[in-house]
């Protein structure tokens, strides 16, 4: 492996629990096995979940005006955009905010699940190379940033009361976070590999 700063080639050997791999020339980080990463992981994944069901349990949002009081969640916004006409922008919700989130904890979870075990579950690399490949795409937290500023202008215009489900949706902001980083790549791999079927 190839030192992204510097360029030195290395032999990219296994590192024990807790401890990291940096480069002999320049000293930067290359990769590193966190202690209890794949419980760490596999946590906050299924945090992530539940956290997902409640999202959707609850209203993510009470709006008044002229004292008629509208409750919205998620799920909702997202099917009265496609009834009223903006069909793709409702699409982007659903997915971006529901499908994407649930695919990743649900493929994390599946992933290093049984990892912890020792254990691959079947189509486990196919699920750990979709996942990479799909990462970028996760963007809960540039939707969340996006309910904040048009908050700021529904604000003028009606009185805003944040339900269960927008908290909830903020904190799933960051175990998402926490679990994506809380594994390394490479370490993923190797455990992958070592791992039974
Ligand atoms: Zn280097």
């Amino acid at each position: 492996m190839a030192c992204h700063f510097c360029d030195t080639l290395h032999e990219a050997s296994a590192v024990p629990e807790g401890s990291a791999a940096r480069c002999r020339r320049c000293g930067v980080l290359l990769y590193q096995n966190r202690s209890a990463s794949l419980v760490r992981v596999t946590a906050f994944s299924l945090a992530s979940l539940i956290l997902m069901g409640i999202v959707n349990m609850f209203p993510f949002l009470t709006m008044e005006a002229n004292g008629i009081k509208t409750e919205l969640s998620l799920l909702r916004a997202a099917s009265e955009l496609i009834r009223e006409g903006s069909a793709a922008i409702g699409w982007c919700v659903a997915v971006f905010t529901l499908v994407a989130p649930l695919a990743m904890a649900g493929g994390m979870l599946y992933v290093c699940g049984p990892l912890l075990h020792g254990r691959a579950a079947p189509g486990a690399r196919h699920v750990a190379r979709w996942l990479s490949r799909t990462e970028p795409w996760n963007m809960i937290e540039v939707f969340l940033l996006g309910v904040l500023v048009s908050l700021m202008k529904l604000g003028k215009m009606a009185d805003l009361c944040f339900g269960v489900g927008f908290w909830a949706f903020a904190v799933l902001m960051v175990c998402m976070a926490a679990a994506v980083a809380g594994i390394d790549r490479n370490e993923l791999w190797d455990r992958l590999e070592v791992a039974a079927e």
